[in-house]
């Protein structure tokens, strides 16, 4: 189903999930008189303390999914493994943005590598592997260093495992949990950059200068912009977000994580993987944008115009991962710093607490 109109103020945007990125969500909506109404099976959900309304409730809970679907004007979601079955119920009774076949693409990495390299885009090598004889031709054909993934709910690096020369393949497999994978060929990549695009209902689209990103222990660190790279990258990167939103006819934002690789002295971009969400590593535009990411998805869900994605100042994103967020008093009495803590109850190691933007004037 698709949005008719505008929605406007006081409408009421449903969002399935209800961690860090539904509760900014939340929080850009409500500035634009919008209100939420989040969905999400954990009572202790951080989106719940911001949000105008809230059921806590399992994803495949019909009757509470139809109850939902009544009180709110149209539906969209904070991470890219909401169940099949439940973002087609809603489909059918609510606009539900980004739609079914954005989710379906990105949920398996299989089929989203097959979707990039159909439209024309670069990916590592790959193979679909199913057992222990298909990682064995997959091998031959592809070569090591290779990285198996499970095609379904990978994240963070988590299902996935590196096969090095020596690496036995049956091990590689049980590593993974023997369930269906793909392989790929490993890129020797000179830095990891993303783009955050927008698309609206209309077909609009807006994208947001490149961040270049830094990981340690598969977990984003820092998001650095502008990206140190050549413009002919940056205008890559941006006809990249382009093609693949107008290809899956895409409404709200969308992050797409890149490869950056040089061959004969030259950039070149890879797509890694695609998520129909809004991302961390545009967290950045909340304080060095006037329009941020999460405003600009609220926008596009609701069929307002898209807001500009200029950006006015240099910026350094910080994640605050576990106790990195008990030093809130030092962060908060940093000048030119945007901080951002996420109301989570408990903290763990490693686990997004918040983020700060540290912003410097521009350079050019
Ligand atoms: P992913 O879960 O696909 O985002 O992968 C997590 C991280 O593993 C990436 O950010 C890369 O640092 C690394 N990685 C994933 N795929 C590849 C690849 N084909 N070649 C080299 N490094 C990779």
């Amino acid at each position: 189903m698709r949005l008719e109109k505008p929605l406007p103020p006081n409408s009421v945007i449903g969002i399935l999930g209800g961690g860090q990125l539904g509760r900014m969500l939340a929080l850009a909506a409500a500035r634009l008189g919008l209100q939420c109404h989040i969905f999400a099976p954990e009572p202790e959900s951080p989106a719940f303390q911001v949000a105008a309304a809230h059921t806590c409730a399992a994803y495949a809970d019909e009757k509470a999914l139809a109850a939902f679907a009544a009180a709110v004007d149209v539906v969209t979601y904070e991470f890219e493994n909401v169940p099949a079955e439940t973002a087609a119920l809603l489909g059918r009774l609510k606009p539900l943005a980004p739609g079914a076949e954005a989710l379906a693409t990105s949920q398996d990495r299989f089929t989203e590598k097959t979707f990039l390299s159909k439209i024309g885009l670069a990916t590592a090598p790959f193979a679909a592997v199913e057992d222990g004889e298909s990682l064995e031709k997959a091998i031959a054909r592809i070569g090591r260093p290779a990285i198996l993934k499970t095609r379904r709910f990978g994240y963070d690096g988590k299902g996935q495992t590196t096969l090095e020369a020596d690496t036995a393949l049956d091990r590689a497999w049980a590593a993974i949990g023997a369930k269906p994978a793909i392989l790929e060929g490993f890129v020797a990549f000179e830095k990891e950059v993303s783009v955050i695009a927008a698309r609206g209902w209309d077909g609009a689209i807006a994208v947001y200068d490149v961040p270049e990103n830094h990981h340690a222990g598969h977990i984003l660190r820092k998001s650095i912009v502008p990206a140190a790279i050549a413009s002919e990258t940056e205008a890559e990167a941006r006809d990249i977000a382009a093609r693949i939103t107008t290809a899956l006819d895409y409404v709200g934002v969308i992050g797409v994580e890149l490869f950056l690789a040089r061959e004969d002295g030259r950039e070149r971009l890879i797509v890694n993987e695609i998520a129909p969400r809004v991302h961390n590593s545009g967290h950045w535009t909340m304080d060095a944008c006037l329009v941020s990411q999460f405003e600009q998805h609220i926008r596009a869900v609701a069929g307002w115009p898209l807001g500009s994605p200029d950006r006015h100042s240099n910026v350094v994103m910080t994640n605050l991962l576990g106790g990195e967020a008990d030093s809130w008093r030092d962060l908060a009495r940093e000048p030119h710093t945007g901080i951002h803590l996420y109301g989570k109850a408990e903290s763990r190691p490693g686990r997004k607490m918040g983020h700060v933007n540290r912003l410097t004037p521009r350079q050019d």
